[in-house]
């Protein structure tokens, strides 16, 4: 025990001198590290085993965020192998095209009609049956998987939104971080839309405020790439994140989706009302949409139509359908709800 404190105070040490920004060639560079520890001889007395288990630890120290110390346990390797196993029916499922998507419907507050739907990741698993985005799309992004199912995504949600019966609504599709980092993303939705023949301008990317952080630069790029195709940006889950204003001022968002923590209250909770008006007031002086997220009553709708929200989405209106479910309601020519 006294090993392995006197280690994992080496590692902390290790971890704050790399974690301090230096300098290269006059341009300053941040970098981190993680420590992963495994001991001698209560571990193995095996070198190579022994490097293997610390290999193991470090990635752990990986998952939970950069600059971390993580010790070698048996549990830890118990819950690795778990990951592994599960990252692997993720695999499997990508390949046996498991995954479905739902669609929510988007309306206009002031008559219900349908404007657009966000796209919704279900996986119909063989024997765990229809998991939500919940169930997997953590894992997903630990193993980077999102990547190859994010730009599944992209593409049948454009197939699908091409071959709907009202041509001209828009369709939200969710990005994560990793896709965000990654210059191919331009060449995926480049080659989603033209595979679907859907006009930019209806489809939507709804990024979190997390989602650029870590690398701004490229991301910024690639967004700005994006509004000059025509594609629409909406910044989602907005008020969670610290740096909310920030992103606005930075990113060519064209809405937001104010998230459904606000609405919640609404219209009972003072500090919510006083939070949506103030959110509403933002978008109409910056020129944004606002589409309020994560409504379930009619006062809720009333309270946001007289706010002047303009749109909302929530399961006042429809929850979220398969999409023969959705075309069928596209085609009864319906308003919500
Ligand atoms: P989100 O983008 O905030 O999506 C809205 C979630 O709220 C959906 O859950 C939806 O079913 C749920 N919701 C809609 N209306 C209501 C309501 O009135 N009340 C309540 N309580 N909930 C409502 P879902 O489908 O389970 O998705 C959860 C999250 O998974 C999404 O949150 C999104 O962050 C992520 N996700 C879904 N599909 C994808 C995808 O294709 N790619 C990525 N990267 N993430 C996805
Ligand atoms: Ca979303
Ligand atoms: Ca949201």
């Amino acid at each position: 025990a006294a090993l392995e404190s006197d280690a994992q105070g080496v590692g902390r040490k290790i971890v704050a001198a790399l974690g301090e920004p230096f300098s290269v060639m006059g341009q300053e560079v941040h970098i981190g590290a993680s420590v992963g520890m495994a001991f001698f001889p209560d571990h193995s007395s095996e070198a190579e085993r022994l490097i293997k288990l610390a290999d193991l630890a470090m990635y752990r120290a990986k998952q939970s965020g950069r600059n971390q110390t993580v010790a070698y346990s048996e549990a830890l390797e118990a819950r690795q192998e778990h990951l592994l196993d599960l990252e692997n029916e993720l695999r499997r499922g990508i390949e046996e095209r498991e995954f479905l998507l739902w669609y929510q419907p988007q309306v206009d507050l002031s008559d219900g009609r349908i404007v657009g739907a966000e796209a919704l990741l279900r996986w119909q698993h063989p024997r765990r049956g229809l998991l939500t985005p919940a169930e997997f799309i953590p894992l997903a992004e630990e193993s980077r998987l999102i990547v190859p199912l994010g730009e599944w995504v992209l593409n049948e949600t454009c197939r699908q939104a091409a071959a709907w019966p009202s041509g001209s609504l828009s369709v939200a599709v969710n990005l994560s971080a990793w896709q965000l980092h990654k210059r191919s993303l331009v060449k995926t939705v480049d080659a989603a839309l033209a595979a679907s023949g859907l006009a930019p301008g209806r489809l939507e990317l709804e990024i979190t405020e997390t989602v650029a952080m870590r690398n701004a630069a490229l991301t910024l790029e690639m967004l700005k790439d994006f509004a000059a195709k025509g594609l629409r940006l909406a910044l989602d889950d907005f008020g969670q994140g610290y740096s909310s204003l920030a992103y606005l001022k930075e990113f060519p968002v064209h809405s937001i989706k104010l998230d459904q923590a606000f609405v919640a209250g609404l219209p009972s909770s003072a500090k919510d009302k006083a939070i949506v008006l103030a959110v509403l007031a933002l978008c109409r002086s910056l020129g944004l949409r606002c589409l309020a997220e994560g409504v379930e009553t009619a006062e809720q709708a009333r309270f946001l139509l007289a706010a002047g929200c303009p749109q909302a989405q929530g399961y006042y209106f429809a929850r979220p359908m398969d999409g023969p479910a959705f075309e069928r309601l596209l085609k009864s020519g319906r308003s919500l709800p």
